[in-house]
């Protein structure tokens, strides 16, 4: 866990690395741990890995010829729940509508 101060400069530096310096010119920083949240957690949740298994392989199969297809991160074999899996599906579902 890093500290708050230590943490605000990690970020500011990762979104320099790909959005460039103007990224140090911002209005406001806000930081906000959804752990915390009532309408996202609870008191008596223990875990905040509750995800369950993602990425059916009914959702990759071919339907319709590749005219119908299922993409989002719950259908993702890969980082299901998050939004790298959400990422890897749309490409994949790009490029097959690219292929047909
Ligand atoms: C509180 C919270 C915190 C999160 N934190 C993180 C995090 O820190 N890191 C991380 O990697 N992931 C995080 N996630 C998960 C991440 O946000 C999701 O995995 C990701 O956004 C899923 O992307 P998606 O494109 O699959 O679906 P979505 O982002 O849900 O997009 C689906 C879109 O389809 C639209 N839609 C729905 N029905 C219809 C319809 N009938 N017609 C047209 N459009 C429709 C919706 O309005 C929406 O815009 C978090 C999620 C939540 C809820």
């Amino acid at each position: 866990m890093f500290h708050p101060i230590l943490r605000k400069e990690k970020i500011l530096d990762y979104l320099e690395k790909y959005f460039g310096k103007e990224t140090r010119n911002y209005l406001d920083y806000f930081k906000k741990d959804w752990s915390e949240d009532p309408f996202t957690s609870c008191e008596n949740l223990k875990s905040t890995y509750i995800s369950p298994p993602y990425g059916n392989e009914l959702f990759a199969k071919e339907y319709m010829n590749n005219m119908l297809l299922f993409s989002d991160s719950e259908t993702s074999p890969v980082y299901g729940g998050y939004l790298e899996g959400a990422v890897y599906s749309g490409l994949r579902a790009a490029s097959l509508i690219l292929d047909n």
